[in-house]
């Protein structure tokens, strides 16, 4: 249930309208940062609905009450009509103008990153991602190197201006990660390790959360409301390919996704079509297809020798493929009434 307040109503109504919400056992959630004020209400509404909603409503100050029925409440388009637009660095994701990401599966080495990191930024990438700790099937594979990887991402960051994206794998490693990263990727690995989405919801920045492989739409938007439900409503929504009975790909790109999410939440979309199709030919009809579909943003894997890659190397594009994308995404971006970032 969400309460919509009219235009510039004052203050003290708002919080007659909190203090009804919560002298009846709920949580009120207010909307940071809009002209006018909307209140949620978080908890199990249900048998009490339509009662609670007259009373609300009669309320002064009050628009009209909203009844949430999805079991996604604050990552609904029904909370907010507007766009939520993150703000990195100087970057907007989810405003008018489609973002690039870009860099290496994982953080190699400091030649292999910076070098990278320099291709991004003079292609036209906003952001630079790159893993420190690797979710890696096998646990004989390459594990990515912690610590010493997000140093190194900070170092790219300082040279580049790049606001950077790295991956938390896990609870325990938040305060060293957090110490780094200026959005945290969740993997899709991870998109249902609830207790870590309600950490990363405890802080102050940017989640870019993956869709697990085998995670229907709406399962994302609520694993999203783990995050937001304490207060970080910084979310993006990443599609990155679904496990279907075809292996043509490594994944299935789930285009649908796109507009599916960019109606049913205000959250930023982005497409990552190199774990989606997991081979450099087909990645930039991909890419090319996520932009013409709505997507804010893109993430690529950029690799300078991807034949070397310690892991993706199979999906990593070359530098000068990845700004010969970035051009292509400029031109579609441009085609469906975008700019690029
Ligand atoms: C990655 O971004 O390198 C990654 C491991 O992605 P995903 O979690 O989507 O598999
Ligand atoms: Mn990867």
């Amino acid at each position: 249930m969400v309460i919509i307040m009219q235009q510039g109503a004052p203050r003290a109504q708002v919080d007659d309208v909190v203090a009804v919400i919560e002298r009846e056992g709920f949580r009120a959630f207010e909307n940071p940062g809009v002209e006018r004020k909307v209140i949620a209400v978080l908890g199990v509404v249900d048998s009490q609905k339509m009662e609670i909603s007259h009373r609300l409503e009669s309320l002064d100050g009050v628009e009209r009450v909203t009844i949430i029925s999805e079991p996604y409440k604050l990552s609904s388009r029904n909370y907010t009509a507007d766009n939520t637009v993150i703000r990195v660095g100087g970057v907007e994701i989810g405003g008018n103008d489609v973002v690039v990401m870009g860099g290496p599966c994982s953080v190699e080495s400091r030649e292999q990153l910076l070098e990278t990191a320099h291709a991004v930024k003079n292609a036209g990438g906003r952001l630079l991602r790159g893993g420190a700790f690797k979710p890696r099937t096998s646990p004989y594979s390459f594990q990515g190197l912690g610590e010493e990887g997000l140093k190194l991402l900070a170092e790219a960051r300082e040279a580049t201006g790049l606001p950077i994206v790295t991956e938390i794998l896990d609870p325990f490693d938040l305060p060293l990660v957090a110490e780094y990263a200026d959005v945290f990727q969740v993997g899709a690995r991870n998109m249902s390790n609830f207790r870590l989405l309600e950490l990363l919801g405890r802080t102050d920045k940017p989640v870019l959360l993956k869709r697990g492989p085998c995670a229907k739409l709406r399962e994302m938007l609520q694993a999203a409301e783990y995050i937001m439900k304490d207060g970080n409503h910084q979310v993006m929504l990443c599609e990155r390919g679904i496990v279907t009975f075809d292996d043509a790909t490594r994944n299935t790109t789930d285009i649908n996704a796109i507009p599916v999410l960019k109606q049913w939440s205000h959250l930023p979309v982005i497409l990552d079509p190199s774990h989606s199709v997991g081979y450099t030919r087909w990645i930039p009809a991909i890419a090319r297809a996520g932009v013409a579909a709505g997507a804010d943003g893109i993430i690529l894997e950029v690799h300078p020798n991807p034949s070397r890659a310690l892991s993706d190397g199979g999906q990593s594009l070359r530098p000068e493929q990845f700004s010969k994308v970035v051009g292509e995404l400029r031109a579609v971006a441009g085609a469906v009434g975008r700019g690029l970032a």
